[in-house]
């Protein structure tokens, strides 16, 4: 019986130093059956199989395969390779994608992201503006002005996704804890930046990898929780020390 649930980001979380991520997944084997395994990414299903391959490429070794992928910064849910049909329909509520992006059409400093990029629950842009900060709460001001109910993810200094209000890694974790039965499991997040804040918010056990980016660390020098772990490693060691930090392994 699986007696927790970790999920992590994966570029420059679980990824990026491909020695810790062998050691964290040779430290994770054996107890592959205590615990469900949940991806979670700003990457689409295409560009997640592609990252997975790559890794197998270079280290001879596979990763561990998830339980789930949340995938798309937590507007689309895959078990193996199939999608979840109830998540598409419980974050489409209320979502207007035509609106939002008429009204941010020709935004300053606003540069839409590749088609590869876009999903009909996603709207992603890069920001090439000096004051990222500004220009996002002026978006956020703006779409509410507007009535349009919406959630906005600012990562890595200068990405911007616009998703239904509750399409984000956070709450995707929280309805598949529910559609699982596994609420009561203590679970640990583990991410690297803006987009895994969301992760943080409900009262899981977390951890920031050394490497985080600047959002991600900004965001926790103004929390006080003692369930979020600032690690002294980057990148897969600090989900060790984490596991081992809350006595989870
Ligand atoms: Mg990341």
């Amino acid at each position: 019986m699986p007696q927790f649930l970790l999920v992590t980001d994966l570029d420059n979380t679980l990824i990026g130093d491909n020695e810790a991520t062998l050691n964290l997944i040779e430290h994770l084997l054996p107890h592959r059956d205590r615990f469900y395994l949940f991806y979670a990414t700003g990457r689409n299903f295409d560009s997640v199989a592609h990252l997975l391959g790559f890794f197998q490429l270079l280290t001879h070794r596979p990763l561990l395969t998830p339980d789930y992928l949340i995938a798309s910064v937590g507007t689309a849910i895959y078990h193996r390779s199939y999608p979840e049909p109830g998540w598409t329909k419980y974050i489409d509520r209320d979502w207007q994608r035509d609106k939002i992006a008429h009204l941010l059409h020709n935004f300053p400093g606003l540069i839409p992201q590749s088609d590869r990029e876009q999903n009909p629950w996603k709207l992603s842009f890069y920001l090439s503006t000096k004051d990222d900060t500004i220009t996002v709460s002026k978006i956020g001001e703006l779409l509410s002005a507007n009535q349009l109910a919406c959630h906005i993810t600012f990562s890595h200094r200068n990405t911007l996704d616009i998703t239904p209000l509750h399409a984000h890694k956070g709450s995707a974790i929280l309805w598949l804890q529910q559609q699982l039965g596994i609420s009561h499991l203590p679970t640990l997040v583990c991410g690297d930046s803006g987009n895994d804040i969301t992760m943080y918010q409900p009262p899981f056990y977390g951890v920031i990898v050394r490497n985080a980016q600047p959002e991600l660390l900004q965001w926790y020098s103004q929390q006080q929780s003692d369930r979020i772990l600032l690690s002294q490693y980057d990148y897969a060691a600090a989900i060790l020390e984490a596991l081992h930090y809350f006595a989870l392994l």
